[in-house]
């Protein structure tokens, strides 16, 4: 019976890993950075500090996965100030959140579960780092995107490139033009 039962299962949860990503609309002034991630800044349990962009967790959604008495909860990176990890035991660690409101809450983490692993972007490049081995975080909502972001670049052919740093088209080498996403946007609809 049980045996019957496990390949369906594989394949169920192939299913889900072998599914089309959905296409996320393109943005009209949306910073593209997943809307729940934050600036932040870590320090390590080496004692390593870091600033971070685009900071949350790796898998999942915008918030803190923790247990709060026998309760799974989760609190949403935009109502914590910081959060402190206190010392491991067997796999477990109590975290101290301090919500922006003020308030003082002790839950704990299980450092085995795939909700504990984060990333950022640091300015030297990529970071990810586990939540066991985050000492204290504060979070702050990121700034509203710089006007200079909203721009776009587009050539003669009308392809139509977000990244600041190109001069060229990729695809065909033609020169780009400076414009608006706006601007772009209307490009594309009229081709
Ligand atoms: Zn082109």
């Amino acid at each position: 019976m049980l045996r019957r039962m496990v390949w369906p299962m594989i394949l169920v949860t192939l299913g889900v890993f072998l599914a089309p990503t959905p296409v996320v609309p393109q943005d009209r002034g949306v910073p593209s950075v997943r809307a729940f991630a934050m600036d932040a800044v870590v320090t390590d349990r080496q004692g390593v500090r870091t600033e971070l962009t685009s900071f949350g967790r790796m898998f999942g959604s915008g918030s803190l996965a923790a247990h709060h008495g026998d309760a799974d909860i989760q609190i949403p990176f935009d109502r914590i100030r910081s959060f402190r990890v206190g010392e491991m035991k067997d796999s477990r660690a109590p975290v101290t959140v301090q919500l922006v409101d003020g308030t003082i809450m002790e839950v704990e983490i299980d450092s085995q579960e795939y909700t504990t692993a984060f990333t950022g972007k640091a300015s030297f490049g990529s970071y990810r780092i586990m939540l066991g081995k985050i000492s204290t975080c504060t979070l702050r909502k990121p700034k509203p995107e710089e006007p200079r972001a909203r721009t776009a670049r587009i050539c003669p052919d009308g392809h139509i490139w977000e990244q600041d740093d190109y001069r060229f088209c990729p695809y065909d080498g033609k020169p780009l033009k400076v414009v608006t996403r706006g601007e772009a946007e209307d490009a594309k609809e009229s081709k």
